[in-house]
């Protein structure tokens, strides 16, 4: 494709994604492909001389659109949000166009140094304390990862990099803790039998007492307590593990906090909701996802740690190829991570955080807020409905409850979340808490407004009447 013609189809790409924001509604939420129908339409081989950019669009919009899930529907009320917004597709497309690759310093100053101030900027934003530091990572799996490697090295005098882990080290988490810390354990080597499952209180969050009971039995039978991680918005109900409690134990016996805040993290840029990381000065890193609730497209993790010379030394290497005369004066992030090479990943921020201003994503923040309250008060009103656990952010947890046993009520429910879901209109997803089917509606849609909330509830409403009337 030569560049004149890179033109042509970049103006056409970007009309069709204008057509998209404005139209992804009038898609399924969901993809209704069945499991190879995508695949068995692709060929085999790859073409052996050009095709022109015409076709291969046409495939884009025949072959691979039906099989899109459409994260960005106003319908969307599954998992946890993955919202982007145009500048942010915008910023992507120059990163794309730049091609840089930025490992150190020297291989895009700009990317170094937007980085380091996008990440000033979000601290400042969130509330963390100012000694915090911070860096994009991929994914909160690796910025936590990062974490326990760092916590793994602290713990061992920075020697287990060298000679590999010698004693058997503890992790603790809640029962609800996010699947990426047993991953992470894993592969810091730790094993997974390493994590301490600390019990949930009522409302889902860790019980303080029930991590220091722990960590004082692990003391007594030599084992070495390493990392805690707490949640601050819990994948199943958005539980608020009690930071402060949770801090002052790992600082009486000298453990490293990480702080897993990958969703709610986000809501903390609101006056009114700062309140979630109270306890968040004993924290020795911190994560929250932008690329889950603050418009910008996936991925972007934000990592913050208290001590960068430990991040650092946990991950650096100076091989003669990477040395320049700029080290000492200069940020190489290639030693404050996994990866070596490193995406531009700051740009997007910048522009999201720029075209919006700190004002108008607390306005996105404080309706998604609003929306989750107004289903609420929904639900509570309604006797066939149940909620299942504190609205803490935009998550409201719930079940449809007409008194019959536990085991089918499981079963009711999953029901009513596939009848609901077939509609193609929205999407929810569910978990279960304590051992029951409870239905996720997670509010956080860029485009999500009352009407679809509304929408929502009506369907919900109806399938229950239908599931009940049938039953
Ligand atoms: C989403 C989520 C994660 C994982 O996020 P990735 O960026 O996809 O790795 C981890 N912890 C919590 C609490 C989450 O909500």
């Amino acid at each position: 494709m030569d560049h004149q013609q890179f033109r042509k189809y970049g103006h056409e790409l970007i009309d069709w994604l204008a057509d998209y924001m404005d139209e992804v509604e009038t898609f399924p939420v969901v993809s209704p492909v069945k499991p190879g129908e995508i695949k068995s339409r692709i060929p085999a081989s790859p073409p052996a001389s050009a095709e022109p950019m015409e076709r291969i669009f046409v495939d884009f919009r025949d072959l691979i659109l039906p099989g899109i899930t459409h994260w960005q529907h106003p319908g969307w009320f599954a998992y946890f949000p993955a919202n982007n917004s145009p500048p942010s597709v915008l910023a992507e497309l120059l990163t794309a166009g730049l091609g840089a690759q930025c490992m150190i310093w020297q291989t895009s100053p700009a990317a170094a140094e937007l980085e380091e101030s996008v990440m000033e900027w979000l601290r400042e934003m969130l509330g963390l304390p100012e000694e915090m530091t911070g860096c994009i990572q991929d994914t909160a799996s690796t910025a936590t990862l990062c974490a326990l490697l760092t916590a793994r090295e602290k713990t061992t005098g920075y020697q287990s990099n060298r000679i590999g882990l010698q004693h058997p080290l503890k992790v603790y988490t809640s029962e609800e803790t996010h699947s990426s810390i047993e991953k992470g354990v894993k592969i810091a080597g730790f094993g997974s039998n390493a994590i301490a499952s600390i019990a949930t209180d009522e409302h889902f969050a860790m019980v303080p007492q029930e991590l220091e009971k722990q960590i004082i039995e692990d003391k007594k039978k030599g084992l070495h307590p390493c990392c805690v991680v707490a949640t601050i918005g819990t994948t199943s109900s958005t539980a608020i593990d009690p930071l402060e409690d949770i801090g002052r134990i790992c600082r009486r016996h000298h453990v490293w906090l990480h702080v897993d805040a990958a969703f709610a993290g986000t809501a903390a840029i609101l006056p009114e909701m700062r309140h979630l990381l109270n306890g968040i000065e004993y924290a020795d890193s911190f994560v929250c996802n932008p690329h889950k609730w603050m418009l910008t497209n996936f991925d972007c993790s934000a990592y913050f740690v208290r001590d960068p010379g430990a991040l650092i030394q946990t991950f650096e290497i100076h091989p003669e190829y990477l040395k320049t005369g700029r080290d000492a004066e200069v940020k190489n992030y290639r030693d404050w991570g996994i990866q070596l090479g490193r995406r531009f990943r700051a740009l997007k921020l910048w522009f999201v955080i720029r075209s919006y201003g700190v004002e108008g994503l607390k306005t996105m923040v404080r309706e998604h807020l609003r929306l989750a309250q107004l289903f609420s008060g929904w639900l509570q009103a309604d006797a066939r409905f149940e909620a299942m656990a504190p609205v803490s952010v935009s998550l409201v947890c719930f079940r449809l409850n007409d008194g019959r046993p536990e085991l089918q009520l499981n079963e009711l429910n999953a029901r009513l979340l596939q009848s609901v879901n077939e509609t193609g209109k929205v999407f929810l997803t569910h978990t279960a808490l304590k051992g029951k089917t409870v239905l996720r509606m997670m509010i956080g849609q860029r485009t999500t407004s009352e009407k679809h909330v509304r929408l929502a509830w009506d369907i919900i409403a109806e399938k229950a009447q239908e599931l009940l009337a049938g039953d």
